[in-house]
């Protein structure tokens, strides 16, 4: 396996090539160990599993621990239980993000380096007072406001005395620089491969404006999702993503993440969502349709299967 310094060259030539139409079709499960697989991740990982087997290619799973506040290792092994009980294989050792901080913080190093990536103290209820009107105020792909641009533009040596003080900061993206940077350094525009899309695979055009000034770390955790996962993604050497529409969206902001660092670009499916009767998706808050649950209700691995909508399953009880 790559070092994570040979995904992570600041060196190198950012405008990394894409590399995966002839590499060996990789894809991944990545679930995030804070709670119970429900019906919707069984989905998502036969789908990968299926995605392999299609491709003659591999399948891997890796546990996206990052969430300290949430993540726990009761459901990391619960996690491993329910897919081999469902009959899925993935080669070993897996992958935890939790092993991987020292990665991120060198990816996070770069951004700061760069001047990409600032640091911003505001509170949710300051994000909040600062957007004139909530109900006309834009708002990200996830639904969130979009971030007004507090502290954005803060002195560097307010910057240095707030960080000396010590009280809690995020990293966000400066989007407009980051979009600068990429006019400047990337001769094309940033593309992906959508693969699952109703006419078929299409080149897609990376607009990820619409997230704004996302957030890539904290002071005490030096990672976010959007950069965790570009950044595993590459090292993994997955050639294809494949996960839930509900990311979709964040694929855009991974493109611009993985031209930022250099990083290859690997193709996407975006499967749809396991929904209930009422075509509600499925949520582990909600606790819904836990596999272990169907599995103490004493159902086989083959009959939850078989719950599953098409193309996996019938779908029928759901
Ligand atoms: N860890 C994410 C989740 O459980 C999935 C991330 C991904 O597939 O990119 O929702």
């Amino acid at each position: 396996m790559k070092e994570p310094s040979d995904v992570i060259a600041p060196s190198i030539n950012r405008a990394a090539p894409r590399v995966t139409r002839f590499a060996p079709f990789v894809t991944r499960f990545a679930p995030s160990p804070n709670g119970w697989l429900h019906l919707g991740h069984a989905y998502s990982a036969l789908m990968g599993v299926q995605q392999a087997e299609a491709a003659g290619g591999r399948f891997l799973l890796r546990i996206e621990d990052i969430d300290i506040g949430r993540a726990r290792p009761h459901f990391i092994d619960a996690i491993y239980q329910d897919l081999a009980w469902l009959g899925l294989e993935w080669p070993e050792p897996v992958l935890l993000q939790s092993t991987r901080f020292e990665a991120y913080e060198a990816a996070l190093k770069i951004l700061r380096d760069t001047d990409l990536v600032y640091p911003c103290w505001a509170t949710r209820r300051e994000i909040l007072d600062a957007i004139p009107d909530p109900a006309t105020w834009p708002r990200d792909p996830d639904g969130a406001p979009l971030y007004p641009g507090l502290y954005r533009d803060l002195p560097d040596s307010d910057r240095k005395r707030r960080m000396w003080e010590g009280t809690n900061y995020a990293w966000r993206l400066d989007m407009k620089k980051a979009l600068a940077w990429v006019e400047k350094n990337i001769s094309e525009p940033l593309t992906f491969q959508e693969h699952n899309l109703p006419g078929g695979p299409q080149t897609l055009n990376a607009e990820p404006a619409a997230y704004g000034d996302v957030v890539l770390a904290r002071k005490d955790v030096p990672t976010s999702y959007h950069l965790a996962v570009v950044l595993d993604d590459a090292y993994q050497n997955i050639t294809q993503v494949t996960r839930g529409q509900d990311l979709a969206p964040a694929a855009h902001i991974h493109r611009l993440l993985q031209a930022l660092l250099g990083l290859p670009t690997p193709d996407y499916f975006h499967h749809a969502l396991v929904r209930d009767t009422q075509g509600r998706r499925l949520s582990k808050q909600a606790g819904d349709n836990g596999v272990r649950e169907l599995r103490q209700q004493g159902r086989s691995a083959q009959e939850v299967l078989a719950l599953l909508p098409p193309p996996l399953g019938t779908g029928e009880s759901l």
